[in-house]
């Protein structure tokens, strides 16, 4: 390790480009970042900044008044992942309305199994990471025969995202860690528009300290060198084509639209939906519920913070009126928050 970081400072010396901007697209590279006190291990001219790759984080706030709007009706389940159920609403969280708490999307057959008489309606949140599982969950339940499944379908997908970023007409950002499980579906090709269109670097990065610091120092070597593609430093999980088979389930079930990040907009075809076969399993579209117009709290800067344009600390309510205790926007829930990365490991990583 200590020779990674010796070559990052020896390498970051000869840049001119003072700070270099580093974005770790992944919110569990910036947990992991903090964990490991990477940040106060860097020569002073290397700067890390979240990205938008916590799916908690960036799903809007009206996907959550929806779901507790429909939790709150007798002859349904709301069936989520734990993160999702204390991210605010507009006016309440989901945990006050009774929601199941699952760890995989499959568990939610058989809730379906065991309430014949209830709807069941599952929260598909998720990068092109857990999006294979919930489509197999899908056509498990449509194999099952199971009229109570619904899925409110509020997928995510990378590449877009990064897109907007790299588009942006003051990008402050020299280099990209891309996010290795999403990677390991999608492979690295996906990214090449970033180095061939916008000159970006990047290099899809493992989750352990070593192979954060090999990430960084991949980017490190790009910029100081004036080369710019897209590497791999997490060979044994992903290749330049990803996952066949996963991209095939997800063709199968889904298909790309316009999608809003929570704090962010709308990204032109950044989100996944069900696609015609199975449009009858969207719970939005199934249970026509009219929801108030959805308002995010107002002094939050998640969106800011996922774009890599602030970091939490920048927020004037950060770890003053929000906190993990008390959270006031989903970067402070999300275990893969910047802004609950930031706040758990102040004392022990360079958080400024
Ligand atoms: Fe939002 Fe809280 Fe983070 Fe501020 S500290 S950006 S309010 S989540």
């Amino acid at each position: 390790m200590q020779n990674l970081i010796t070559a990052i400072n020896d390498r970051a010396r000869s840049i001119k480009t003072r700070p270099v901007k580093l974005m770790e697209v992944c919110g569990t590279h910036t947990m992991a970042i903090g964990r490991s006190g990477i940040r106060s291990m860097l020569p002073e001219n290397i700067d890390l900044l979240s990205g938008p790759g916590c799916p908690v984080c960036v799903t809007p706030v009206e996907i959550i008044d929806y779901a507790i709007e429909l939790a709150k009706r007798d002859d349904t389940i709301i069936v989520t992942f734990g993160d999702m159920v204390r991210v605010p609403g507009t006016g309440s969280t989901l945990e006050n309305h009774g929601p199941v708490i699952v760890y995989s999307p499959l568990d939610a057959i058989k809730i379906c199994e065991e309430n014949p008489d209830k709807s069941i309606v599952f929260i598909g949140i998720g990068f092109e990471t857990t999006a294979p599982t919930i489509a197999a969950t899908i056509l498990t339940a449509v194999k099952r025969k199971l009229s109570n499944f619904y899925v409110i379908p509020a997928f995510k997908i990378i590449p877009p995202a990064l897109e907007f970023i790299a588009s942006a007409p003051k990008l402050d950002i020299h280099g990209l860690m891309l996010p290795g499980h999403v990677s390991a579906v999608i492979g690295s090709d996906p990214y090449r528009f970033l180095a061939d269109k916008y000159k970006l670097p990047g290099c899809v990065t493992g989750f352990e300290p070593i192979e954060i610091l090999k990430g960084i120092l991949n980017l490190v070597d790009q910029i100081a060198d004036g080369r710019v593609e897209i590497a791999i430093e997490y060979r044994k999980a992903v290749t330049p084509r990803g996952n066949i088979e996963a991209q095939k389930l997800l063709k199968k079930v889904f298909e790309i639209t316009d999608s809003k990040w929570r704090g962010i907009g709308i990204i032109p075809r950044s989100g996944l939906t069900l696609n015609n076969d199975y449009l009858y399993l969207d719970a939005i579209k199934r249970f026509k519920i009219e929801i108030p117009a959805s308002i995010e709290p107002k002094a939050c800067i998640c969106g800011q913070v996922l774009l890599g344009l602030q970091k939490p600390t920048a927020c004037a309510l950060f770890g003053k009126k929000c906190t993990p205790m008390e959270p006031v926007g989903p970067c402070m829930v999300s275990s893969e928050g910047s802004c609950a990365a930031y706040y758990k490991y102040r004392n022990t990583d360079d958080t400024r």
